[in-house]
């Protein structure tokens, strides 16, 4: 029997999309360029040049790998295009770490969350949401009241204020996550 689920976004979370911003010499304009990151974009691009190696924030890896040995399981929750989110998953390497029935991708998060959490309650004990938007873990809260919600404080959107909620963690980086889920 795992412990529990849990659920990351994308980016800012796992994949460090200010950095790929910087490296397409988008950094001043609004994160939506990547956001609305297509799969046909995503083939313009020379991935070699970018450094793929660091398109995933340094933390990730070690993280991932410490909560599946202690009996967790763990999804990829993300949202955008979905084929150019696919690409991006799968560019890091980390198609090979979430299980493809566990890599979730949405074209709205917002609209997927109601169905989504109804559907994964009955099977996990208890789900943890970890994401760099209030308003989604606003949502999630919302919907499932026992669900851990955790804020990652990277990127612009973290701050955007949510009247009417506060996340049960805030984080900078997910090196935290082993204090606080254990
Ligand atoms: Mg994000």
């Amino acid at each position: 029997m795992k412990l529990g689920l849990i659920l990351f976004d994308f980016d800012r979370v796992l994949f460090d999309t200010g950095y790929l911003l910087k490296k397409l010499g988008l950094y001043r304009k609004r994160d939506e360029r990547v956001g609305g990151f297509t799969l046909r974009q995503a083939q313009k691009i020379n991935w070699q040049k970018i450094g793929i190696e660091n398109l995933i924030y340094p933390e990730v890896k070690q993280v991932l790998s410490y909560f599946s040995h202690h009996d967790w399981d763990m999804a990829i929750f993300s949202e955008g295009e979905v084929a150019g989110q696919r690409f991006k998953i799968k560019i890091t390497g980390l198609d090979k770490i979430f299980l493809k029935q566990f890599q979730l991708v949405y074209r709205n998060k917002k609209i997927a969350l109601p169905r989504l959490l109804k559907e994964l309650k009955p099977r996990w004990g208890q789900i943890w949401i970890v994401d760099d938007k209030p308003e989604i873990l606003k949502i999630a809260k919302k919907v499932l009241p026992t669900i851990k919600t955790v804020l990652v404080c990277r990127g612009p959107w973290w701050q955007v204020k949510v009247s009417g909620f506060a996340p049960d963690f805030k984080i900078k980086n997910l090196n935290d996550l082993r204090r606080i889920i254990g």
